[in-house]
């Protein structure tokens, strides 16, 4: 048997993602990303002796709001600990986070695996404050330290160990970004670390019940990485325990340079951070209509709808899936509904011509101008006959994206109705007959599939402003006698 084939492996995930608040946790600093190094710093931040923290309110809604769309249970009794430890990075000494009530529990999110889909089971979600940045590569000698992101508003969303391969983590972390950007609590951008995971990995053998030893890869910034990290380690763990070794409890970094994973330390036995209740922060209570506002205000979630849409508007499940990958498509969709009911066109038009368009533009739904109306009104006059698709996609769409108007009266301007007047037709059709006569000979000995050779040829010589319908009719009429 394969070496592989005799291990199962388990994992166990981290996700700390920055609440998208415009203020820190406990002090009215900005939270905006990329401005100049330590500018975004009240005495709060710095750790001065004497200053108190106030809790943001819309981070302890943001938390909450995530905890509902996973089905957690929310704690009503909360405080905040202190946990003490020394990082440069933390002027305070301690990180003001929560110990044993963690603000939501249990819960769940569904993944798609080889197998289906499936429910990965949390343990918590807690809220804690971010540390700054330390950064060793500006200068030789030091290392330099900005303090701009200490103290910004994070979420750690904890699972149980209960996913299986490198494949489901990373399927796992997209439904985390995806569902934290539809819920519009962090903006989900792994490259300014506004989502950095932390993976728990251990092998076990097939059928075993306890968890082997597990080892905890930090911050990986991207969901590539912490496939890659998974797989490294699982190859790695894997090895080791066949040539007689044994798994050491360990925390380790992952270079991207190398796909590989180095220790950074072997775990002390338990990790003493001398956690107690934080004396400046009292703890708070949360009412149930203070939930219950949060959870009346969270949008349909993305599983909910890719139901609705198959259901309530006859989408094929792929198509239902496609619009309900991205909140501002999702939205778009269901506003264009309000002036249509060609749900099965509007989908098209969404997820052909227009999501080329913005493609090409380099944008989003979220950006995307054209008014809901207006797309309503080009399907009604494609459906009609009047301006054919490929036209219509090529270049009424982008006319319209510029300025709004009325797809009909800007067809008529742009002069890209359908003809389907029988006389300017019927010179297109002699034209294009008299130009190969030898396939007019072919298509009377029988080969009739020559007729779409023909057809094609009237649109050329119209411009693809004839209507292919009559055309057809006009071509066999004129070829059949
Ligand atoms: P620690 O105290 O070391 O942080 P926790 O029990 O809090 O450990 O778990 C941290 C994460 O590690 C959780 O996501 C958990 O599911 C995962 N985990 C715990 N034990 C294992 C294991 N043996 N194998 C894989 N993942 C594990
Ligand atoms: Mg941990």
């Amino acid at each position: 048997m394969e070496a592989a084939e005799k291990y199962e492996v388990v994992i166990g995930l981290e996700v700390h993602a920055q609440l998208a608040t415009n203020s820190k946790l406990f002090c009215g600093d900005s939270t905006a990303f990329g401005a100049e190094p330590n500018t975004h710093i009240s005495p709060v931040t710095l750790g001065h002796p004497g200053t108190l923290p106030v809790t943001n309110r819309k981070a302890v809604e943001y938390a909450i709001r995530m905890g509902l769309a996973c089905n957690c249970e929310i704690e009503k009794d909360n405080y905040f600990a202190r946990k003490n430890y020394f990082y440069p990075d933390l002027p305070k000494g301690y990180q003001i986070s929560q110990h044993t009530t963690p603000i939501c529990k249990g819960g769940k999110v569904r993944i798609k695996t080889a197998d289906g889909e499936r429910e990965v089971q949390l343990n918590r979600i807690h809220l804690e404050e971010d540390a700054g940045k330390s950064i060793h590569d500006i200068d030789d000698a030091y290392t330099c330290i900005d303090l701009n992101r200490a103290g910004t508003p994070l979420i750690e969303i904890v699972t149980e160990p209960d996913l299986y391969s490198a494949e489901e983590a990373w399927q796992y972390v997209t439904e985390i970004r995806k569902l934290v950007r539809w819920i519009g609590v962090c903006d989900g951008n792994m490259e300014e670390g506004s989502l950095r995971c932390d993976a728990n990995v251990s092998i076990r053998l097939k059928g075993e019940k306890s968890l082997g030893t597990k080892v905890e890869v930090k911050n990986l910034n991207s969901i590539r990485n912490v496939k890659k990290a998974i797989e490294f380690e699982i190859d790695r763990m894997i090895r080791l325990v066949e040539s007689g070794g044994k798994v050491q409890q360990q925390t380790r970094s992952f270079d991207a340079a190398t796909d590989t994973t180095f220790a950074i330390r072997d775990k002390e036995e338990a990790n003493d951070y001398r956690y107690f209740p934080d004396p400046d922060l009292a703890p708070f209570h949360l009412t149930d209509e203070f939930i219950n506002t949060i959870a009346a205000a969270l949008p349909a979630l993305p599983n909910e709808l890719v139901n609705r849409y198959q259901n309530a508007f006859q989408l094929t499940e792929y198509d239902a899936r496609q619009l309900a990958e991205e909140k501002a498509a999702s939205d778009y969709f269901q506003s264009v509904t309000a002036y249509s009911d060609q749900y099965k066109a509007i989908a098209n038009w969404m997820l052909g011509p227009i999501r080329q368009f913005l493609n090409e533009a380099g944008m989003g739904f979220d950006s995307f101008g054209l008014q809901p109306s207006v797309l309503a009104e080009l399907i009604k006059l494609v459906e009609s006959g009047k301006v054919n698709f490929s036209i219509a996609s090529s270049k009424l769409l982008p006319a319209l994206i510029r300025e709004n108007g009325s797809p009909l009266a800007l067809a008529e301007d742009m002069n890209l109705l359908q003809v389907s007047d029988a006389g300017e037709l019927a010179s297109w059709v002699s034209e294009a007959l008299a130009a190969m006569p030898d396939k007019v000979t072919e298509y009377k000995k029988g080969k009739k599939g020559l007729i779409g050779l023909f057809v094609g040829e009237v649109k050329k010589r119209s411009k693809g402003k004839a209507d292919p319908k009559i055309v057809t009719q006009l071509l066999e009429e004129k070829l059949n006698n």
